[in-house]
């Protein structure tokens, strides 16, 4: 049986991804995903510590397969707390929260800012809840982190009304990997927690990165929705506001045919032609493909001016952290990233580099600015946040 089990879920629009975490052992235990829901191809996959399985759940929907997930793992002990990702907090939430009937009310508020992505987390708290109102809940939001940003880093130069009014204003996401990571740099490198300078870059299939000033955020690039910032895998990332208007002109598009064009043909599927996969890019460029290798350079270039940009918060630059699938394993990216920064004076190991960092994690040689590869846990911070604000 597993002590003090702790379950975790990521509700999508048509998927959803659990964990279940032992927090006396600080493991997983078993993890999975609920893909096709609403559909007849309905299907539930896990792998524990055996060999992957799977199991049909033909037109099950978010409480339906919530069902078959919590009876697959209370056969291993019955959760003790359920923590679940949200996706946007908006300004009413500036760390995680037990889920009450208010913090419910507040998601859904927020779900005007996040129509894609609060939606399904909201679906997956009330069937929770339906189903195990005895189990405590908790909410742990990608935007949380941020909101220690100043008025002049999350306020958009338009009329402040938008802002009143509308809550125009940049937010940031991924903030729980950007929090964990940076906290592993500070811990590994044995920094000072009241005094460093970091900067954590997320590269997944979002991206997005991060200053971090003594373990607060303080400027971060994405925005108000996670378009903003850097070139993701089919997300433009920053492009010219006058873009639209050409667009809707020149091709008669719709502002949504627009922002589905930018959020779902862009970044590195839109400049490659051939992929939004980072791996496949660099096998690709490897063997000579010109159009992957295009995408990879862009893709380097405005994460490179980005991570400038991020340092002007920044009293002295301690350690730049990569993670993420793309930072954790592209470890050609990460040497074209550090080319790209002179200033900093960055001297990429590439023997390190490749076998993505040394026993801290390090890539660059000594005496040069750290750069590390901190793989994130973004899954073991909920865990964690839902066991330490339930289990007193
Ligand atoms: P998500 O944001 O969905 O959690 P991940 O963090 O798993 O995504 O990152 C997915 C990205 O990581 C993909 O672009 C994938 O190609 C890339 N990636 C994973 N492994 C490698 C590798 N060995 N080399 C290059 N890119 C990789």
């Amino acid at each position: 049986m597993v002590r003090s089990p702790v379950l975790v879920i990521n509700s999508g629009s048509s998927s959803l991804k659990f964990s279940l975490f032992d927090m006396h052992a600080e493991k997983e235990v078993i993890a999975g995903l609920a893909e096709r829901l609403e559909s007849p191809q309905a299907l539930l996959s896990w792998r524990g510590e055996g060999e992957k399985q799977q199991r049909e759940i033909p037109d099950q929907g978010h409480e339906g397969a919530l069902r078959e997930v919590y009876a697959l793992v209370e056969d291993l002990g019955a959760p003790l707390a359920i923590g679940h990702r949200v996706v946007h907090g908006g300004e009413a939430f500036s760390g995680s929260v037990v889920i009450e009937e208010s913090v419910v009310e507040e998601i859904d508020r927020c779900a005007s800012l996040a129509p894609l992505h609060n939606p399904p987390s909201l679906l997956g708290i009330r069937a929770m809840q339906r189903l195990y109102p005895n189990t405590p809940q908790v909410a742990v939001f990608d935007t949380a982190f941020h909101q220690s940003l100043a008025p002049e880093a999350y306020l958009y130069p338009v009329p402040m009304r938008l802002y009143r009014e509308q809550g125009v204003r940049r937010y940031g996401f991924h903030g729980t990997s950007h929090q964990y990571v940076a906290g592993e740099a500070v811990r590994r490198l044995e920094l000072d927690p009241s005094d460093h300078g970091l900067i954590t870059a997320h590269l997944g299939n979002g991206c997005s990165a991060t200053a971090v000033r003594n373990g607060r955020s303080v400027d971060t690039t994405m925005g108000m929705t996670p378009l903003e910032g850097l070139v993701m895998g089919t997300r433009s990332g920053d492009v010219d506001p006058g873009l639209h208007e050409f667009l809707a002109d020149r091709l008669d598009l719709t502002l949504n045919e627009i922002t589905t064009m930018l959020n779902r043909e862009s970044g590195l599927l839109g400049l490659s032609e051939l992929s939004n996969d980072m791996r496949t890019l660099t096998e690709a460029a490897a063997s000579g493909n010109a159009n992957a290798q295009r995408a990879i350079d862009v893709f380097c270039f405005r994460l490179a001016r980005h991570i400038g940009a991020l340092a002007a918060s920044l009293p002295r630059l301690d350690a730049l952290v990569f993670t993420g699938g793309i930072g954790e394993n592209a470890a050609p990216v990460r040497e074209q990233v550090l080319k790209h920064l002179p200033l900093f004076g960055f001297e990429c190991d590439s023997a390190l580099n490749r076998a993505n960092g040394d026993d801290q994690g390090r890539i660059t040689a000594p005496g040069s600015p750290a750069a590390l590869v901190i793989p994130t846990r973004e899954e073991w911070v909920i865990a964690n946040d839902a066991y330490r604000l339930t289990q007193h």
